[in-house]
């Protein structure tokens, strides 16, 4: 790890101006920061902690819907029991991530800004080349071991999934990232990878992420999260669904319906064509399973990964139908 100067930001404004160094990286809870200046990815000259800045650890939720500061800590946010009732999907996303020690520890704003986990992204000595990390370099995973990589959203410069749980509900549930003079729905935040997959998100230098909004909608209320992934605990997914639903009356026609998928994707991806061949349609496993396949229209595989286009519409059938048999 290379030496940096360490600043503990009195104030937002403080923050903000430091952070606008082109050298300096901002510091959360650390868990993803710290580690990857360990393995050389990260290697900030000034570090400005972020952690003890007053005022950004709120978790507020109204009739209008929730707003979560991006310091509060994702082991809060998932054990908040309006969250839990208003938006389960949340809670469930931050439950299903990491380690009860790390969600501790990490905050949502760091939660959102994790980098990707391709291996090759992450061994700099032994994989030079990488198009995220030293744009230009090319890209070792592209004929390489591809069991993790992405599905959708890829490019021929980058295929590395977006690996963060939380973000998929996000998304599905049309969150806005707040970044204090401005907002940006987070499905714009995130960037596809395209012919510059170093930059990863909408930002500009200086900006700090203060808050998440999510509005409340009936679909938000009636909600899950389902991760597969290669053991129960502590592991990132192989594909994962946040769904939402909400009947008419009748108690089976689809009023209104959500999709977003994680774990197959470069970036946290909303799957609208699911959405609309399910609105309005009655809820039967059949038309379930077959509009679910549209999660993955326009898929690309690199041969070990073609396996997460037969299991992604698998997930998003079982997460819905799983929603259906509670009304
Ligand atoms: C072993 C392991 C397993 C994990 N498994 C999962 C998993 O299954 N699912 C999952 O979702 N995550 C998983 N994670 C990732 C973990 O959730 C993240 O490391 C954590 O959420 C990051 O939060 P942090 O506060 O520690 O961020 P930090 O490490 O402090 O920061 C992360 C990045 O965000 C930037 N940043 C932080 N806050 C802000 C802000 N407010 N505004 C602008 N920039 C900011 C930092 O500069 C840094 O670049 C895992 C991590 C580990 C180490
Ligand atoms: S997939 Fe993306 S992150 Fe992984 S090596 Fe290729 S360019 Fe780098």
């Amino acid at each position: 790890m290379r030496d940096f100067a360490y600043q503990g930001a009195e104030s937002l404004d403080e923050a903000q101006h430091l952070a606008a160094h082109p050298e300096a990286m901002l510091l959360a809870g650390g868990t993803t920061l710290v580690d990857l200046a360990k393995c050389g990815v990260a290697q900030p000259e000034r570090v400005v902690d972020i952690g003890g800045l007053k005022g950004l650890d709120h978790i507020t939720v109204s009739d209008a819907g929730a707003t979560i500061g991006a310091l509060a800590k994702m082991s809060h946010v998932a054990d908040h029991p309006a969250i839990k009732q208003n938006f389960p999907a949340i809670s469930e996303s931050l439950w299903q991530a990491a380690s009860a020690q790390l969600r501790n520890m990490a905050t949502i704003g760091g939660n959102l800004l994790q980098r990707t986990r391709c291996a090759y992204f992450r061994d700099p000595i032994t994989f030079p080349s990488c198009n995220k990390r030293a744009p230009g370099s090319g890209c070792a995973a592209i004929g390489g071991v591809t069991r993790n990589h992405a599905v959708l959203g890829t490019s021929t410069a980058c295929i590395a999934t977006y690996p963060g749980d939380l973000a998929i509900a996000l998304v599905a549930f049309d969150a806005v990232v707040e970044l204090g003079a401005r907002s940006l729905p987070i499905e714009s935040f995130f960037l596809a990878p395209g012919d510059r997959p170093d930059c990863e998100h909408d930002m500009a230098p200086g900006e700090i992420i203060t808050a998440v909004t999510i509005p409340a909608s009936p679909a938000a209320r009636r909600s899950t999260y389902l991760k597969v992934r290669d053991r129960q605990s502590y592991e990132f997914a192989a594909a994962s669904a946040a769904v939402g639903l909400e009947l008419e009356p009748d108690g089976k026609t689809i009023r209104d319906i959500r999709v977003a998928l994680g774990g197959v994707a470069t970036k946290p991806w909303r799957a609208r064509a699911v959405e609309t061949a399910l609105r309005g349609t009655v809820l039967e496993p059949d038309t379930v399973r077959q509009a679910s396949r549209l999660a993955v229209e326009g898929a690309v595989d690199h041969g070990d990964n073609r396996y997460k286009i037969e299991l992604a519409p698998r997930v998003v059938a079982r997460a819905i139908l799983s929603l259906g048999e509670q009304a």
